[in-house]
Parts: C-alpha cells; structure tokens; sequence
C-alpha cells in the first residue's frame, strides 16, 4: 500500500481527501500543527472510514519533525494543503504569509528531496488568474494576484515549475482550484472556520440557522446574469477525488501538470442563496451591500485538460453542495467545539 503525507490533512479539504485517499487504497500519513483546525476532524475521519490513522502535530516548516516522519514511513508522494488561506488576513499580515506557504513549500521539498521522494500535489488556486480576460478560464491563462495571498500561490506555481525545469525526475500536480464548497454527506466532517465567515458558503449557513442575522450580497451590479458575483463552486468531496486522481497521475512519472479543479458551471450569488434557502425549506434573510474591495464579478473554470490528464469530472450537483454544508452545520452548531 503506497504512503501518501498528507500536510495539512486535518483542515476542510486535507480532511475529506484523506477519506478519498482511503477509499482507493491509499494509506494517509498525516501531518498538521493544527494552526487552522482540531483533532477532532480526525476522530471523524476515523469514524468513517472505520480504522485508526496516523497522525503527526507538526510544523511543514520544522524539517526536523519532518525527517522524522519521512524516516518512520517510506512517503511515496505529498499531498500539500498546509498554508493560511485568508485574503483579508494575508494583507494585515503579509510576513506571516509568505513566511507560513512560501518557507513551509520550500522546506518540504528540502525534506522531499533528501528523500528521494519527488511526488508532490499543490494546493493552488483559480487566484492565480487575477481578473480573468475571458470565461471559461483555460490553464495557459494569463497569471497576475491583488494579494499576498494570491501572490504565495503564485510564487509557489513558478516555484515547482523550476524544480521540475532543473530535475526531471520530479512530478508535481499543481491543482487550481475554484470555490470549494460543502461537506462530507454524514455531516460529520466539513469547514469550521475561526469567527466570522469570510467566505460565502460558510456565511449563509450561520444565517440559515440564526447564527447570523442576515447575508450582505457583495455587488448586485456585476455584468452577471443577476448582477450578482458568479464563481465555479466544487462540491469538496468531487474535488477531494481529484486529488486522488493527481495522486495516481504523478506515481506514473508525469512531470509536471497544471490543472484548474472546477465544475465548469458559473453560479451566481443570488442562485446560491435560493438553493439554500430550497433545501432549508424557508428564505434565508439576505441584503444587497457594496461591493467587496478586490473581487471579480465573474470566475469557473474550463475543464477540458481535467478531464483530459485526470479524468477528472465534477459529478456533485449545486443543491447537494448547499444540502451537505448545511447538513454539517445543523449536525455541528458549534463546529468541532
Ligand atoms: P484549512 O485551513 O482548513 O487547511 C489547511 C491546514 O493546514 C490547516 O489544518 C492548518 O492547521 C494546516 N497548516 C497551516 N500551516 C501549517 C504548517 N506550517 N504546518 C503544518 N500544518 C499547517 O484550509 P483548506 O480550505 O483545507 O485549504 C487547503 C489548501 O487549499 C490551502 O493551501 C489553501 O490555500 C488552498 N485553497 C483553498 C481554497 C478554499 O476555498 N478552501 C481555495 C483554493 C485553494
Ligand atoms: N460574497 C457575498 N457575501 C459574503 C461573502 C461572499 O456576497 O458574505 C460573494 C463574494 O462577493 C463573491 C462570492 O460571494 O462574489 C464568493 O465569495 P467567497 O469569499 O466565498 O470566494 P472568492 O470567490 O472571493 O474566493
């Protein structure tokens, strides 16, 4: 059975993947410094999929608790998930971040390589686009960022198409991914963010059960069907499984692959909120507010060269995305506390 580390696999898509991974006859070892998440996730993952894992609290960027782990486990390839993600949090503390996803990526390699062991998946993001020229965003789209955060991933893309430049016996998935929504279907595992939610999908569900009064829509003056913001939202368990899918993709020596993880279907705000509001069976409270400084109006993903080197394709559909989030929600009113 090959090892897959599994960095940062206590957190919302390190969490579900490790599942996936399992289910196709992986062994996940996972590392995490439990930054942005709680063991708790992992007892659930143990819960599922019925067996004990293995579990290291470490920091990617203590190469010496990493030796370690490479030493204890012969790793046959890295999943990377560890990083701080906050857009608004990386412009307050752009140190932190370059320091956490830049320094954390080049210390892993360094590990990696003394190792021998050249098979990485990357954690990137349709950010990498900026403000897109066109829709569908194909992957030799033009690249730019508006943020430190943006700018970690971006660096960290050029980053491992240089190592692969100078060594071609690495094999790198670089996966970018859209908006990942949802949760596991048991509603035992799926995002707990720290305070408030930034992010849309988390957002709603704290209003759908009161923990928040009501949703500001960012914008309803998009040129978008509704006037609202419109983005790719993947279901986490579809893009979990593309995970596993790059997995087996590098293990046959693949060099080097870049490729967007998306549904291909633009939703708008407006049309997520009335799912919603659909699967919960009563209108979730929502007001039209300005727009959000740095966002786009309009973002998914061509997913043709998914398809094509992964075989990868989205199968989860917008109302299973809002029925499993909420589902986790109404299971867990206070997250994994
Ligand atoms: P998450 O915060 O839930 O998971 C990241 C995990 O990494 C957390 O458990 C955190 O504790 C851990 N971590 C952070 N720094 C670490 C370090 N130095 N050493 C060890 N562990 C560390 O985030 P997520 O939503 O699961 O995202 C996973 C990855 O995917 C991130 O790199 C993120 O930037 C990227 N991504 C996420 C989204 C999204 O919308 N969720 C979109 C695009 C890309
Ligand atoms: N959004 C919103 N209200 C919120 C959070 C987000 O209207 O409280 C909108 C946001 O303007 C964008 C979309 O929802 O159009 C997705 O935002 P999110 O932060 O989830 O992801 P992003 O695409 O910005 O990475």
């Amino acid at each position: 059975m090959k090892n897959i580390l599994v960095a940062g696999g206590a957190g919302y898509i390190g969490s579900h993947t490790v599942i996936e991974l399992i289910n196709a006859g992986y062994n996940p070892i996972i590392v995490d410094n439990l930054s942005n998440s709680k063991e708790e996730s992992i007892k659930r993952v143990e819960g599922i999929v019925n067996k004990s894992l293995t579990f290291y609290k470490a920091d990617v960027l203590d190469k010496d608790a990493m030796r370690k782990i490479f030493t204890t486990h012969s790793i046959d390839a890295v999943i990377n998930f560890a990083g701080f993600k906050a857009v608004g949090e990386s412009c307050q503390k752009p140190i932190e971040y370059y320091h956490n996803n830049i320094g954390g990526l080049i210390a892993l390699v360094e590990v990696m390589r003394e190792f021998n062991c050249k098979n990485l998946v990357f954690s990137s993001s349709a950010t990498v686009y900026g403000d897109p020229e066109s829709v569908p965003i194909k992957e030799d789209a033009k690249l730019s960022t508006t943020n430190p955060y943006g700018s970690t991933k971006l660096f960290i893309e050029y980053i491992l198409k240089d190592i692969c430049k100078a060594d071609s016996s690495w094999n790198v998935a670089i996966l970018r991914y859209f908006n990942p929504v949802g949760a596991h279907e048991s509603g035992l595992i799926g995002e707990d963010p720290n305070g408030i939610p930034n992010n849309l999908c988390p957002y709603i569900t704290k209003v759908a059960v009161g923990k928040l009064e009501c949703l500001n829509i960012f914008g309803n003056d998009y040129d978008t069907k509704d006037g609202t913001g419109v983005r790719d939202f993947i279901h986490v368990v579809d893009l979990s499984k593309g995970h596993v899918l790059a997995v087996n993709k590098i293990l046959e020596n693949s060099g080097l692959v870049i490729v967007n993880l998306g549904t291909g279907t633009g939703y708008s705000v407006l049309e997520m909120v009335n799912t919603f509001s659909k699967v919960l069976g009563k209108e979730i409270p929502y007001k039209f507010a300005p727009r959000r400084p740095g966002d786009i109006g309009t973002c998914y993903a061509d997913t043709t060269k998914a398809q094509e080197v992964l075989g990868f394709k989205a199968t989860k559909t917008l109302e299973d995305m809002c029925r499993d989030a909420l589902n986790f929600q109404l299971k867990n009113p206070n997250g994994y506390n």
